[in-house]
């Protein structure tokens, strides 16, 4: 049987208009993702890597080119379409967490569930704190939390709608490296679940967790890689010295 690719792109192009300037942050990039693959994306800043993820996560358009969503043609879909889809199907994790600073960590949860006419809001966001062992945090804003925590409930809110993609631009790169490897865990583990990863990063190190990595340069992919043997983060961690406290040290 074969299956349909998650994300298939071809000959994409992204063309930003200043007045009579134009940038050409996609010059016809063509991509297949499979379901359950863990992609890295890399290259220098300024290749087209977040321009891209914007697309892929129906964030925004493509001047031409094409792309199809789980078999389906993303062009066809008016712009309400397209918010359901990005609501139902994908989840987004951001270098700076994006949180509301004054809302606790369970109200930022139920967040994605507002328009979706879910009645279990809050056992629902209960369940995706705890997926990220942060049961007991639900109460607490962001300045009650350290920067792993709060990426944590970031992490929790884009898996609250169960998305079939979850998308993360430099998602380690606001984290010191103990912390970051912790997220890269939950990150791994939720692919071993079936999810769909692709992450923005500008470390080898971070791509290394990843199955695969795809590199660009000026909007162009330059080169499309598996990894050999991906670094289990867990593992890692289990190697590196602690020196945070208590608080640190919750279930992956
Ligand atoms: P990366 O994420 O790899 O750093 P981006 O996709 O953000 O790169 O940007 C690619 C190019 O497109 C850059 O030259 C950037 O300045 C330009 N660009 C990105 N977004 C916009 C925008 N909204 N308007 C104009 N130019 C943009
Ligand atoms: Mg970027």
């Amino acid at each position: 049987m074969s299956t349909t690719p998650i994300i298939r792109i071809e000959h994409l192009t992204k063309t930003y208009t200043m007045g009579t300037t134009h940038v050409h942050a996609l010059r016809g990039i063509s991509l297949e993702i499979q379901p359950g693959e863990m992609v890295a994306i890399m290259g220098p800043s300024g290749s087209g890597k977040s321009t891209l993820m914007n697309i892929i996560g129906c964030l925004d358009r493509p001047t031409d080119g094409s792309y199809w969503l789980e078999g389906l043609d993303v062009a066809q879909m008016d712009d309400d379409r397209l918010a359901e889809v990005r609501n139902a199907r994908m989840g987004f994790v951001f270098q700076q967490f994006n949180l509301l600073p004054r809302t606790s960590a369970l109200r930022q949860v139920e967040l994605p569930m507002l328009y979706s006419g879910e009645d279990n809001k809050e056992a629902r966001a209960r369940a995706a704190l705890a997926a990220v062992g942060l049961e007991d945090r639900g109460s607490h804003k962001p300045a009650e939390m350290s920067g792993g925590q709060q990426q944590r409930v970031a992490i929790a809110r884009a898996l609250v709608n169960d998305p079939a993609i979850i998308m993360a631009d430099e998602p380690t790169g606001a984290l010191d490296t103990r912390t970051g490897q912790e997220v890269l865990a939950i990150f791994q583990r939720l692919n071993r679940e079936g999810k769909t990863i692709l992450m923005v990063t500008h470390e080898y190190d971070v791509g290394q967790h990843c199955k695969r990595v795809v590199r660009f340069k000026d909007g162009h992919i330059i080169a499309d890689e598996p990894v050999e043997n991906p670094l289990d983060a867990l593992e890692e961690l289990a190697r590196l010295p602690r020196y945070r406290d208590e608080d640190e040290e919750d279930e992956l």
